[in-house]
């Protein structure tokens, strides 16, 4: 008879918590908290398998390279297919260099892809890449966020003169950086935007190694 209270008592108890993680603003940051938490696990789980990892191999050709990428992507494809997630309107577009140590996701904590995500050679916003956020802004976006990071090769080619040599046009791409992004700024269907407070566009540094990110300027 006391066992079978005990049962009813943690079976009452387990059901509460369940009620409260989707029905409380607190039991929700809970499950968010948890979710970054299994996310990372994950991270722990196959960041030290050799066998998954692309590394700097002396003896892996590039057809093999593609097969593995072919592999990967037809198993996550199809745990995807068989767990769709939930489809969103971001409201957010970043802008980050193609660096492939960068993880948008961990930049801003979460694995929801609430933003659209822009990535080109050392953050540079080309003509096709202004059009491409302003598409964005008018679907919606609010905040724009422009990131340069810590050892960014794009900038190491731009600083040295050999580099420059060798990769002449991606070199006058990071020259003309800051000039393409107040150019960016400057089209009226940005400028309009941030005048009328309903777009906000943040400049940022990111730390290569953490992601963690430090506000440079505010518009
Ligand atoms: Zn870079």
């Amino acid at each position: 008879m006391r066992t079978r209270k005990t049962y009813f008592a943690v079976g009452a108890g387990l059901a509460l918590v369940l009620v409260m993680l989707f029905t409380t603003s607190t039991g929700r940051e809970a499950q968010f908290l948890l979710g970054g938490g299994l996310v990372n696990l994950g991270f722990r789980m196959q960041d030290h398998l050799e066998r998954y990892d692309f590394e700097h191999s002396e003896d892996i050709t590039p057809d093999e390279i593609w097969e593995e990428v072919k592999r990967q992507n037809a198993l996550a494809s199809s745990v995807r297919s068989a767990f769709p997630r939930t489809p969103r309107h971001p409201l957010v577009a970043i802008a980050v260099c193609m660096d492939g140590r960068l993880d948008t996701s961990e930049m801003v904590g979460d694995t929801r892809t609430y933003y659209y995500v822009l990535r080109s050679a050392g953050s540079v916003l080309s003509t096709r890449e202004q059009e491409m956020l302003e598409l964005a802004v008018q679907n919606g976006v609010k905040l724009v966020v422009w990131t340069r990071h810590t050892d960014c090769a794009a900038e190491n080619v731009a600083a040295t003169p050999a580099l420059r040599e060798q990769f002449p046009a991606l070199a006058s791409a990071v020259d003309e950086r800051e000039a393409r992004f107040e150019e960016f700024l400057a089209r009226p269907g940005i400028a309009s935007r941030i005048a009328a407070g309903e777009l906000a566009v943040k400049v940022v540094d990111v730390d290569t190694r953490t992601d963690r990110i430090e506000v440079h300027e505010e518009r």
